[in-house]
C-alpha cells in the first residue's frame, strides 16, 4: 500500500490545528505518521516537526512508561487492523518534563478518497502522575482509570508485545519483516535479517540478580528501538533479540548498536553477537531468514565482545557437512570409507625412520577425499571423535601385527587424541584395553595431545597423562608452540617429547629471530630431558637447520606426505622405502642428536668451566668412529667451513658414508674413544703449519654396531706465522 499524501493546503491545515492531534496510517503493517499538529508538538515539547516525525515514526513510544508500551502498541496495532475506536490512558514524559504524565488518546479511522484509511488520534493531558493521589478529584479519576488500564495488561499480554521490552513478538514480528522486506524492495533496498544474542546472560543474571537482567534487557531493546526503530525489532525471548532493516549502512548501525550497548546498566553490560541473513542470497520467507541468520549467530567465535557473522553460500555447505559427518561416522568406519595414513617420522642423525604418525583420512562414496580439518571439528563438538580414534587404533595395532609376521622392523605408532575423547569415556583405558588384547608392547604406541587437548583444566590432563606414562604409553605434546598456553602446559605436565608446531618452520626463513627462538627452545628441551620433533619440515635447508640444534627427529613432506599402508608396502617392494631405525639403537641416536652444535656447553658436557667464556659459533661437529673407519654425523657451518678449508674436505653431504680417516684431527679425537677418558683437550698441527687446539668428548656407544659418538669443538687456530710452520 501506497502512503497517502496531502495536499499542501490540507497538510498546512492540520498542522496549524492547537489541538494535540496526530495523523497516522497503516502502511505495509506499521504505523506512518502523516501529519502532527502545533498543539501536538506543544503538548510533547517538541519545537522542531520533522524530530517530531521522525521520532513517532521510528519509535512512537520511546517517552513512554515501559510498563505501558506493549498495553498501548496492542491497542494501537488492534484499532488499526481491526477498526473501531482507539481509547487509551497511558504515561509518557515529554521533551521538556522529566516527570511522567498521564494523557488520554482517543483515535477514530477517517476514510479518504480511493478508499485510503488514515486513523486521526488526539491527545489529552490529564497532568501529572502521582500513584499515591486518591479521593474524588478529577486527577485521581484519572489515575484510577491508569490503574484500571493496567489490569487490562494482562489480557494482552498474549498478543503482539512483549511484555518485558514493548518489542513486537516472534510471530508478530514475522509478519512486520514480511509487509517491511516487500516495501524495502520497492525502495531498491536490500533487506537484511539479523539474530541477536547477549552473551553471558545466564551468569550476569546470576551475578547481579534478575531485576539488572531485566534492566539489561529493556535497555537493549531501548537501543535497538532507537538505532532500527521499534517495529523492525523483536524480543524473542531471555536474551535473544531479531530484527530486520536495508543493508545499506548495516555495518555502520551494528557498530552504533555495539557503542552503544555497551553503555546500558552504566557500563555494566554485555557483548553482542549478531547472525545476518541479507534476503540478496536466497528470498526466503522470514521465518527462513530467522533461521538463518541464527545459525550465522552462532558462528561468532569471540565471547568477550561484541561481533556479527553473515550467512553465506560457504557456512550453508559447512552447516549441511557437519550434519552429514555427525549422521555418518558409524558407516564411514563398519564400510572403511576412514582410511588411515601414514607418515614418517625420521631420526635427524641417521635419517632412518624412527617412528610412525597414523592420521585420518575420510574418503566418501559422496563428499570425495575428506581431510582431518573437514571432519574432525564436527566429531569433536558432536564428542563422537573416540569413535574414530579408538578405530584409528584398531587399525593400527592390526598393521603392527601384519609387520610382525611379514617379519618387518617395527617402529612406534603415534595415534592422535581429542579433548573430547577425555569427556565421553575413560580414553585411558580405553586404548590400554586393546593394546593389551592385541598383544602389541605399550610403548609401541604413542598418545599424541596438543596443548586444545589440555584446555585450561591442567590438573585433570596432568592426571590423564601420568596415567598412560605409568601405563608405558609414550605422551608427545603435539602442535607445540600453536595456541598460547604451551609454556604454562609444559611446565605442569610431563611429556616424553615435544613436537614443535610447523609454524616455526613457516618462521625460520623470515629472518633470524625464529631461528634463535627454535633455537633456545631446543635447548630448554634438552634441559628439561624432553626428545623433540618438528613437524612441517619441507626443504633441505631446514633439515640442515634442525640437524645443528639439536633436533631429534624431523616429520614433514621433506621425507614423505603420509600415505596409505598399501603404498609403504609398494616402496618395500620397489625398494625406495626410507628404511627403519634398529629400535635397539634409538637411544644411542637420541643422545647423538640432542646436542646442540650451537651451544659449546652442550658438546663440552656443561661442566667444563675453561670453555663457557667460548661464544657458540665455533667448529662443532659430532663423529662417529668405527675401527679405522669414521663419518660426520652433524656438523655446524663453522665446523664444514673449517675442514674444507684446513683438509680440503667438503662435508656438504650431511650424513656420509663411513672412510678410513688419516687426518691427525680425526685421529686425535678418536683416542678419545679407546682411552679411559672421556674427554680430552689436543693439539693439531694443520698441512700450513698451524696449530688448532680442539676438544672431543665421547658421547655415546651404539649397541648395535658398536660405533662410537665423539662430539667435537675448534677451540682456537693459531697463525701459520705463529708457529713458525
Ligand atoms: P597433526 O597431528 O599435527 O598432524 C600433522 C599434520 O601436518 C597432518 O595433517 C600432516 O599431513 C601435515 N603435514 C605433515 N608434514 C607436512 C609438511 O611438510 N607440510 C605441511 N604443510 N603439512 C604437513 P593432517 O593429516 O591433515 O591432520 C591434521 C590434524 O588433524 C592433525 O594434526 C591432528 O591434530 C588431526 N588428526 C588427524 N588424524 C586424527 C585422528 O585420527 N584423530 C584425531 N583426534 N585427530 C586427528
Ligand atoms: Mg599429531
Ligand atoms: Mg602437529
Amino acid at each position: 500500500m501506497e502512503r497517502y499524501c496531502y495536499t499542501a493546503q490540507e497538510l498546512k491545515m492540520i498542522e496549524g490545528l492547537l489541538t494535540p492531534l496526530a495523523v497516522y496510517q497503516f502502511v505495509d503493517k506499521r504505523v506512518v505518521t502523516l501529519a502532527l499538529s502545533d498543539g501536538f508538538l506543544r503538548e510533547f515539547g517538541y519545537t522542531d516537526r520533522e524530530q517530531a516525525v521522525y521520532d513517532m515514526d521510528h519509535n512512537m513510544y520511546a517517552t513512554a512508561h515501559p510498563d505501558d508500551v506493549t498495553r498501548i502498541a496492542n491497542a494501537a496495532v488492534r484499532f488499526a487492523t481491526e477498526g473501531g475506536a482507539y481509547d487509551v490512558i497511558y504515561r509518557t514524559k515529554t521533551k521538556t518534563d522529566p516527570e511522567y504524565r498521564v494523557v488520554h488518546a482517543h483515535g477514530e479511522h477517517m476514510l479518504r478518497e480511493n478508499g485510503v484509511r488514515l486513523a486521526y488520534v488526539w491527545y489529552m493531558d490529564e497532568g501529572p502522575y502521582d500513584e499515591t493521589t486518591k479521593g474524588n478529584s478529577p486527577e485521581s479519576r484519572v489515575n484510577q482509570a491508569m490503574a484500571g488500564a493496567l489490569h487490562e495488561e494482562s489480557i494482552l499480554r498474549e498478543s503482539r508485545y512483549d511484555y518485558l521490552t514493548g518489542l513486537p513478538n516472534l510471530a508478530y514480528f514475522f509478519e512486520l519483516a514480511e509487509a517491511g522486506k516487500a516495501a524495502m524492495e520497492r525502495m531498491g533496498e536490500n533487506p537484511v535479517m539479523l539474530y541477536m544474542d547477549l552473551n553471558g546472560m545466564k551468569y550476569y543474571n546470576h551475578r547481579n540478580g534478575f531485576a539488572e537482567g531485566d534492566k539489561l534487557l529493556k535497555g537493549f531493546a531501548r537501543v535497538l528501538s532507537d538505532i532500527l526503530s521499534n517495529e523492525n525489532c523483536c524480543h524473542i525471548g531471555a536474551d535473544r533479540f531479531a530484527a530486520y532493516t536495508s543493508e545499506t549502512g548495516l555495518e555502520e548501525k551494528l557498530h552504533r548498536l555495539f557503542d552503544e550497548a555497551g553503555e546500558i546498566n552504566g557500563g555494566k553490560s554485555l557483548p553482542v553477537r549478531v547472525g545476518i541473513y541479507p534476503s540478496s542470497m536466497e528470498d526466503v520467507p522470514a521465518s527462513t531468514a530467522y533461521d538463518r541468520s541464527k545459525l550465522a549467530c552462532d558462528q561468532v567465535m569471540k565471547t568477550d565482545c561484541s561481533g556479527f557473522f553473515y550467512y553465506s553460500h560457504e557456512l550453508r555447505e559447512a552447516l549441511r557437512r557437519s550434519s552429514y559427518i555427525m549422521t555418518s561416522i558409524d558407516r564411514a568406519i563398519s564400510e572403511k570409507w576412514i582410511q588411515v595414513y601414514y607418515q614418517p617420522i625420521v631420526r635427524a642423525v641417521n635419517g632412518k625412520v624412527c617412528n610412525e604418525e597414523a592420521l585420518a583420512r575420510w574418503i566418501d562414496p559422496t563428499e570425495g577425499f575428506l581431510s582431518p580439518a573437514e571432519f574432525i571439528p564436527y566429531l569433536e563438538m558432536g564428542g563422537l571423535i573416540y569413535k574414530l580414534d579408538l578405530y584409528m587404533l584398531e587399525q593400527v595395532l592390526e598393521k603392527i601385527r601384519a609387520q610382525q609376521e611379514a617379519g618387518l622392523t617395527i617402529v612406534p605408532q603415534s595415534i592422535n587424541l581429542s579433548r573430547s575423547d577425555f569427556e565421553v569415556c575413560d580414553i585411558v583405558d580405553e586404548i590400554r584395553k586393546r593394546v593389551d588384547a592385541s598383544g602389541v608392547r605399550r610403548d609401541m604406541i604413542t598418545i599424541e595431545i596438543t596443548e586444545s587437548v589440555i584446555g585450561s583444566d591442567f590438573d585433570f590432563m596432568k592426571e590423564q597423562v601420568g596415567r598412560f606414562r605409568e601405563l608405558g604409553f609414550p605422551v608427545w605434546m603435539d602442535d607445540f608452540g600453536s595456541g598460547y598456553s604451551s609454556l604454562d602446559v609444559l611446565q605442569s605436565i610431563r611429556f616424553d617429547l615435544i613436537k614443535f608446531d610447523m609454524s616455526f618452520m613457516r618462521k625460520l626463513d623470515e629472518g633470524d629471530s625464529g631461528k634463535i627462538i627454535l633455537t633456545e627452545l631446543m635447548k630448554m628441551a634438552t634441559s628439561l630431558d624432553v626428545d623433540t620433533v618438528c613437524e612441517g619440515v619441507e626443504t633441505e635447508a631446514q633439515v640442515r637447520f634442525l640437524q645443528e640444534i639439536g633436533c631429534s627427529k624431523l616429520q614433514g613432506y621433506y621425507y614423505c606426505k603420509p600415505i596409505p599402508l598399501e603404498e609403504i608396502l609398494e616402496r618395500y617392494r620397489k625398494g625406495i622405502q626410507i628404511g627403519f631405525e634398529d629400535p635397539k639403537a634409538s637411544a644411542y641416536y637420541e643422545t647423538v642428536g640432542r646436542i646442540s652444535l650451537y651451544d659449546l656447553d652442550m658438546v663440552a658436557g656443561g661442566d667444563e668451566d675453561s670453555f663457557r667464556h667460548a661464544f657458540s659459533t665455533l667448529p662443532m661437529g659430532i663423529i662417529e668412529i668405527r675401527g679405522d673407519q669414521a663419518r660426520f654425523v652433524r656438523s655446524n657451518p663453522s665446523y664444514r667451513d673449517f675442514m674444507k678449508q684446513s683438509f680440503g674436505i667438503d662435508m656438504s653431504d650431511m650424513v656420509s658414508k663411513f672412510f678410513k680417516y688419516t687426518v691427525p684431527f680425526m685421529v686425535n679425537a678418536a683416542k678419545v674413544c679407546e682411552g679411559q677418558v672421556n674427554r680430552t683437550l689436543f693439539d693439531d698441527r694443520l698441512p700450513d703449519g698451524s696449530v688448532v687446539h680442539s676438544f672431543a668428548r665421547r658421547i655415546g656407544t651404539n649397541p648395535v654396531t658398536g660405533s662410537v659418538a665423539v662430539a667435537v669443538a675448534v677451540l682456537s687456530v693459531s697463525e701459520p706465522d705463529d708457529t713458525g710452520g
